[in-house]
C-alpha cells in the first residue's frame, strides 16, 4: 500500500525576502527543496516603509501582496500542494502580523498614549496555531495547519527568540550580544538574566541592496574578498548550493585580472561589501569619505564594482549597527569590555568574515569570541514544523526572559552616537574626534580594537541544507499594484522618472491608462517620485488598491 505524502513548509518571513523549505513530514522531516524570493514583496526597503505602506494603502492590500507571494513561493517547490499538511513560520512581529493579517499599527507608533488616541489594541502575539484558510492562503488546502511562534514581547519577536534558542546563549551565564544583520538589524544584549533588545533600521545595504552591483545571498554572488600577493584580491563567489568558492584574482585598483575562474559572478552581497570596506580601510584603498583609487572605484571580477556612493550607503548601514550596539551597552550601563561573546545571525551573519566585520564596526571592538549561527529564523521554523511541541517550548522560553526593548528611533543616546557615525563615514571624521564627541555627550569612548581569541562557525551556509531537489529562486515575485486615475493623460512621466523601473503606463482605452507597479521593486514611502512628477497631479500612490499576480507555474496553480 502506498502511503499518502505529507509535506510541510518551513517559512522564514524576513524583512528583505522570504525563504522556505519543503519538508517530507512522512520521512523524518527530510528537507526536499528550498525556495526563496530575491526581495521583500511590499514596496519599500525597510520595516518602516513596509508599515507605512500597510497603513496608507490599507491592510487588505498589504496582506494580499504577502499572501500572493507566499502562495507563489510554495508553488515553486513543484509538488501537489494538497499534500502540504502543515506550515510553520518565523519572523519579526511586523512580518508575522502582516502574514496573519492582524493589527500592526502598535508596532508603527511609539508610546501608549498614541495607541490610545488612535484606538489601537495590541493583538495577541503568543504562540498559536491557525489554518491556511483563516489566513487566506489559497495554494494549499484551507485546513492546512499554520503554526505561529510567540514574540518575547510585542516589539521583540520570534526571530529574536530563534536567535536566542538556536545560539544557546541563555545556557551560558556570560554577558553576550547577538545580531541578525538584516535590513532591520535585530540585536540583543544579554546581561545578568535580562535581555535588552533593539532594532536598527540599517537599510538594505547590509543585504547588498542599494549598492550598484548589490544582491542578496544567492548563487553567483561575491560573498567575500581576501588580500593575496601583489595587491591582488581573491573573490569568493557563492555556488549553486550557496557554498562560498574561491574564484578569480583581481587587482581592485585597476581591474587587472591575474586568475580567471570559471564561476561567473553576477553581483555582490552585503558580506562582500563588508569585505570590500574592511580591506579597503586596511590597505588604504579607502580613505574615508572616499575611495583612493584613480577612478574612485574598487574593481572585482566580471565587471562588478564598488563606488563612493556605495561606500556611503554601506557606511550608513554599518554606522546604524555600531550605534545600536553601543546604545545597548550604554543603556545596560556596562563597559564595552564586558561583552564576552558576539553571536552573528542571518545570511550576512553567516557569510561575513567576523574580523572584517569588526573592522567595519559590526562586531564590538573588544570581544573574546564570535559565533556564527546561520539563518536561525528558518531553522526555528523547521524545528517548529517537524515537532509541534516546539511551540510550547518557545512560549516557555519567551515567558522566562525578562526583557527591555530600546526604541532607537526615540533614543537620545542612539541619536548622539549615530550623528558621529554619519560624520565618520560620510565626512571622514577621525575616530579620535568621534570619541571626543561621545565624551561630550556623556558617553564612554569606543575602545581600541582587540581581535577575538576564537571565531567559531556553527554552519558554513546561511541555509545549511537545501534538500535533494536543490535551491529554487523566485527571481521575480510578479505581484503588481494596479490603478487608473481620472485625468491621466498617459504622458508616461511617472514611468520615466521611476528610479527602479517598477512602474509601467499601459493604454487600456481610447483615453484611458492603467498604472502598473511591480511591488517588489518599488521603493514606496521612501520615494513616491511617480506621485510628485505627475504634471496633472492625479497619481495618488495610496489609492492603488488592486493587487494582481502573474500566473503560478507550479502544480498548485
Ligand atoms: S517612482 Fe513610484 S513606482 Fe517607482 S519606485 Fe518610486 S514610488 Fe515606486
Ligand atoms: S505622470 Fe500622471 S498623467 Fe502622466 S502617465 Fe503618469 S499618472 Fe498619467
Amino acid at each position: 500500500m502506498v502511503l499518502p505524502m505529507a509535506y510541510g513548509i518551513a517559512l522564514d518571513l524576513g524583512t528583505s525576502g522570504f525563504r522556505t523549505h519543503l519538508v517530507d513530514l512522512s520521512n523524518k522531516g527530510k528537507i526536499i527543496s528550498t525556495a526563496i524570493t530575491m526581495r521583500h514583496p511590499l514596496p519599500g526597503a525597510n520595516i518602516m516603509d513596509h508599515l507605512h505602506f500597510w497603513i496608507e494603502n490599507g491592510a487588505e492590500v498589504g496582506h494580499k501582496i504577502i499572501l500572493e507571494t507566499v502562495d507563489k513561493l510554495i508553488a515553486l517547490h513543484g509538488v501537489d500542494c494538497r499534500e502540504i499538511k502543515r506550515i510553520a513560520v518565523c519572523g519579526n512581529p511586523a512580518q508575522l502580523s502582516m502574514f496573519e493579517g492582524i493589527e500592526i499599527r502598535d508596532l508603527a507608533y511609539a508610546g501608549e498614549s498614541i495607541l490610545k488616541r488612535f484606538n489601537i489594541t495590541r493583538p495577541n502575539r503568543r504562540g498559536h496555531t491557525t489554518t491556511a484558510g483563516a489566513i487566506g492562503l489559497t495554494v494549499v488546502g484551507p485546513e492546512t495547519e499554520v503554526a505561529i511562534p510567540p514574540a518575547i514581547r510585542h516589539e521583540v519577536g520570534a526571530d529574536a527568540l530563534a536567535m536566542i534558542i538556536k545560539s544557546k546563549m541563555l545556557e551560558k551565564k556570560e554577558t553576550c550580544m547577538v545580531t541578525d544583520y538584516g535590513t532591520n538589524a535585530e540585536m540583543g544584549l544579554y546581561h545578568e538574566g535580562e535581555l535588552y533588545s533593539g532594532s536598527a533600521a540599517a537599510g538594505p545595504a547590509m543585504e547588498g541592496q542599494h549598492i550598484s552591483h548589490g544582491m542578496l545571498a544567492a548563487p553567483y554572488a561575491i560573498s567575500d574578498l581576501n588580500v593575496e600577493s601583489d595587491g591582488y584580491w581573491a573573490n569568493f563567489v557563492l555556488d549553486e548550493r550557496l557554498g562560498p568558492r574561491k574564484a578569480s584574482l583581481i587587482n581592485p585598483s585597476t581591474g587587472d585580472l591575474k586568475r580567471l575562474d570559471s564561476i561567473k559572478a553576477r553581483g555582490i552581497t552585503g558580506t562582500g561589501v563588508v569585505a570590500a570596506v574592511a580591506l579597503g580601510l586596511e590597505t588604504g584603498l579607502i580613505k574615508l569619505p572616499g575611495i583612493a583609487t584613480k577612478d574612485k572605484i574598487l574593481h572585482f571580477q566580471d565587471g562588478i564594482t564598488f563606488n563612493e556612493k556605495d561606500l556611503h550607503e554601506a557606511g550608513k548601514a554599518m554606522g546604524a549597527i555600531r550605534a545600536g550596539h553601543k546604545t545597548l551597552i550604554e543603556e545596560v550601563g556596562i563597559s564595552d569590555e564586558e561583552i564576552k561573546t558576539m553571536y552573528l545571525a542571518g545570511a550576512s551573519g553567516t557569510y561575513v568574515d567576523p574580523i572584517k566585520a569588526q573592522t567595519c564596526g559590526l562586531v564590538p571592538r573588544v570581544v573574546e569570541k564570535t559565533v556564527q549561527v546561520g539563518n536561525t529564523s528558518l531553522m526555528m521554523a523547521y524545528d517548529l514544523l517537524v515537532d509541534p511541541s516546539v511551540l510550547d517550548m518557545m512560549q516557555s522560553v519567551a515567558d522566562s526572559i525578562a526583557s527591555k526593548h530600546i526604541m532607537f528611533a526615540t533614543s537620545k543616546i542612539f541619536e548622539d552616537i549615530y550623528i558621529n557615525e554619519v560624520a565618520y563615514w560620510l565626512e571622514g571624521m577621525p575616530m579620535e574626534y568621534y570619541n571626543k564627541m561621545l565624551k561630550i555627550s556623556g558617553l564612554s569612548p569606543l575602545p581600541d580594537i582587540k581581535r577575538p581569541k576564537e571565531t567559531m562557525r556553527i554552519v558554513d551556509r546561511d541555509i545549511p541544507e537545501v534538500g535533494s531537489k536543490g535551491l529554487k529562486t523566485l527571481e521575480h515575485v510578479g505581484v503588481f499594484l494596479i490603478g487608473s486615475f481620472e485625468g491621466c493623460a498617459g504622458c508616461k512621466r511617472c514611468e520615466m522618472e521611476c528610479p527602479e523601473q517598477a512602474l509601467k503606463v499601459e493604454k487600456i482605452g481610447k483615453k484611458e491608462y492603467k498604472i502598473r507597479i511591480a511591488t517588489e521593486y518599488c521603493l514606496g514611502t521612501a520615494c513616491k517620485n511617480c506621485e510628485q512628477v505627475c504634471p496633472n497631479g492625479v497619481l495618488k500612490f495610496s489609492e492603488l488598491k488592486i493587487v494582481k499576480r502573474e500566473e503560478l507555474n507550479g502544480k498548485c496553480a
